[in-house]
């Protein structure tokens, strides 16, 4: 059988020998052969670094989002090609759907949070405006731009689709390119993955490449500029993390490791209680699915003392009915594990577990399966054990990375937390239970050791996403021994793969950087009204000026009577004057900005398609019967949206009073049109 191309350079890489044999998970058949022999690896980063990086600094956030959602559209058209070789690692259909879908999904989920969430520009600028000096000459603010590395990422065996475009997604949204290296066990899937998107034609060159099999000297090459994202073994995560180039060039190294996470049942949950059967459900569906090969599997089920026989005698009846075998069998509930040598490494993690608690369902030697020879695919039984002294050191230090659990029991909620907190650093924790109180103790108790923690009741049964389901929008990784690492979370997992520049400049410098008007920077108020212009016409900066406006003791009057906004400190003056803000009676803070927006409006149908809200609205100085008000309104950030015939427009408004002091800041969100006939 031929090895597996590696995709490096713009080329498929034959390799140069014949490569070491991965095998089927289910039969043993050979699948494929798997080697990197010849592979210059210094080349790699430098592809990437040389084509990737500058192909991809070309394009704003939004267009990259775009690429990413027609990336995410293309492989689902692909997906029954993944699901089959992902039944050869010995995943259910369940479980390929968990893989393949999760990982698309991922790809759609940063496409959307892209457009949403990043201007349609190369740079995010982070945060609001600092002002460093009390003449408003010298302000500072933080701005992200992209690395200009490499992203090496380093997947485990167990999620081959998920795991490398989970590192993919926010790399390529950042601008950053990657350099994938699945784990050999299943690298076949991964390889098929990237010829998916190779093929798609939608990637810049030099954005995605794949090595299959080891990664050579590749560590040596990296520069300070380059990123790794491990998932995998805690030992691996750590003999790499101190590789000595790492730490020379301070490279940015995030671990994804195995960890010890738990599942506590709340002490209000009898059992037929909702609570507990979620629980339980829970338990066996986190020990079966991909076979208990989940970084975020719960290993450890904490209960109150007196609800632990219960809860074994439920969750054994429940995985009796856990049917193991061929996943290509409709009836199969549990696949194999990945491989023979997997299955070896949880036997000999088992028999350290079972010298602290007992084994109460499974036979780590003996299983019946359907469809498959049981010794030759790497097949095993659900194993659960019980341990009555939860202080056994075992269970809360030995990961069997598969489908094995232990049950331990606690007195009081202090040791519940305190339990929880002996896997010193897991990547998920979830609480079962109704009682807020409980939830509350456990989850701020435990929070420091644990990446994510989802509190599971009947309420939220029916649309929980389950104990071991990281999600795009939510940070995933965890302290201490799973690693330190954080991965996705929305726009966090971006970030990372940028550099944090805190820049310090005069208002117009500093709005020439990012691009945004920032106050004390050049107003323009020359030429035509802004509201007249189309979105490729506008200027930040473009600014309307309107007013004065005298504002009347019958216009709060008459505004209290219309709105039904009767508030005494409109209404009432001596009640308004006993108030320590005010000097009498004053003016809706809604009157003024409506009186602003009969100011700066230009009404005529024009380019301005819709006002879409306001944002960090802030009344600075009460507005009393007499006051004249002013509004200045100023084009702050301008927003093409690909593909549209509209675009974003921000506007700074101030509105003063006749003695120049803010009445009311805040910034307008409008929609303006792009000129008939342009979409791009
Ligand atoms: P490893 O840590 O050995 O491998 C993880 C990844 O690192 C693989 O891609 C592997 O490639 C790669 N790797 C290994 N050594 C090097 C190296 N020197 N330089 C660069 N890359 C390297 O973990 P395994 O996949 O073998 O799994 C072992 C254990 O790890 C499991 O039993 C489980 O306890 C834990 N694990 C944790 C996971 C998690 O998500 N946190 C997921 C999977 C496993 P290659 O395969 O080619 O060696």
């Amino acid at each position: 059988m031929a090895a597996l191309h590696s995709y490096v350079n713009g080329d498929w890489h034959v390799p140069s020998d014949g490569g070491m044999p991965v095998h089927d998970a289910v039969t043993g058949e050979e699948v494929a052969r798997i080697s990197s022999a010849g592979i210059d690896m210094a080349a790699v980063l430098d592809h990437g670094r040389r084509r990737g990086g500058p192909a991809l600094a070309e394009l704003t956030f939004h267009q990259r989002a775009a690429l990413l959602k027609s990336l995410a559209s293309y492989l689902r058209e692909h997906r029954e090609e993944l699901y089959a070789l992902s039944a050869r690692t010995g995943a259910t259909l369940g479980d390929s759907t968990f893989d393949v879908d999760g990982g698309i999904g991922v790809l759609f989920s940063y496409s959307s949070k892209g457009r949403r969430e990043l201007p349609n520009d190369t740079v995010y600028v982070e945060g609001p405006v600092e002002p460093l000096g009390k003449g408003g000459t010298f302000v500072g603010q933080h701005v992200c731009t992209p690395l200009r590395g490499v992203a090496v990422q380093i997947n485990a065996f167990n999620f081959p689709v998920w795991g490398p475009l989970e590192k993919f997604a926010p790399a390529f949204l950042a601008g950053v390119p990657s350099v994938i290296k699945p784990a050999t066990q299943t690298a076949y899937l991964t390889h098929r993955l990237v010829e998916l998107m190779v093929s798609s034609g939608l990637l810049p060159e030099g954005s995605v490449q794949l090595i299959c099999g080891g990664v050579g000297d590749l560590f040596d090459h990296l520069t300070d500029q380059d990123l790794v994202s491990f998932t995998g073994s805690a030992a691996t995560g750590q003999r790499l993390r101190t590789h000595p180039v790492v730490a020379a060039n301070s490279v940015r190294f995030t671990v994804e490791a195995d960890s010890l996470n738990c599942s506590i049942l709340g002490p209000d949950t009898e059992p037929g209680s909702a609570e507990f059967d979620l629980f339980v459900k829970q338990l066996v569906t986190e020990m079966t699915v991909k076979a208990g090969q989940k970084c975020t599997a719960i290993r450890r089920a904490l209960v109150p003392a007196n609800r632990i026989d219960d809860v074994v005698a439920a969750a054994t009846a429940r995985l009796a009915k856990v049917v193991v075998g061929n996943p290509a069998s409709p009836e199969v509930r549990m696949g194999a594990l990945a491989s023979l040598e997997q299955r070896e490494e949880v036997r000999r993690s088992l028999k350290a577990l079972l010298e602290a608690g007992t084994l109460v369902y499974g036979d780590p030697e003996r299983v019946e399966v359907v469809d498959a020879d049981p010794e030759r695919g790497a097949f095993l039984s659900p194993l659960l054990l019980r341990c009555d002294d939860p202080d056994q050191p075992q269970p809360h230090e030995v990961e069997a990375f598969g489908p094995v659990s232990t049950v331990l029991p606690y007195q009081t909620t202090a040791q519940a937390v305190d339990l929880a907190r002996r896997g010193r650093g897991s990547l998920a924790g979830s609480v079962v239970t109704a009682d807020t109180d409980f939830a509350r103790e456990v989850v701020l108790g435990a929070a420091s050791r644990h990446g994510r923690m989802l509190v599971l009741n009947r309420h939220n049964a029916q649309e929980n996403t389950g104990h071991g389901s990281p999600l795009p929008a939510l940070v995933h990784g965890g302290p201490g021994r799973a690693g330190g690492g954080e991965e996705m979370g929305g726009v966090r997992g971006v970030l990372h793969h940028m550099q944090r520049t805190a820049v310090q400049a005069d208002p117009a410098v500093l709005s020439a950087i990012t691009g945004q008007w920032v106050t004390g920077a050049p107003r323009n108020t020359g030429d035509q009204h802004p509201f007249r212009k189309y979105l490729e016409e506008l200027r930040v900066g473009d600014t309307v000026v309107a007013g004065p406006r005298r504002v009347t003791m019958e216009d709060i009057e008459h505004f209290a009577e219309f709105t039904g906004d009767t508030f005494y400190a409109h209404t009432d003056e001596e009640a308004a004057r006993a108030n320590p803000f005010f000097d009498g009676r004053v003016a809706h803070g809604y009157l003024v900005v409506s009186f602003a927006a009969g100011l700066f409006v230009d009404p005529d149908p024009g380019p301005v398609l819709a006002n879409y809200g306001l944002e960090n609205l802030r009344f600075l100085t009460p507005t009393y019967p007499g006051d004249e008000i002013t509004v200045t309104m100023t084009a702050k950030q301008i927003t093409p949206r690909v593909g549209a015939e509209h675009g974003e427009v921000r506007w700074d408004v101030d509105v003063t009073n006749q003695d120049g002091a803010s009445v009311a800041k805040y910034d307008v969100l409008t929609l303006v049109a792009k000129r008939p006939g342009e979409q791009g």
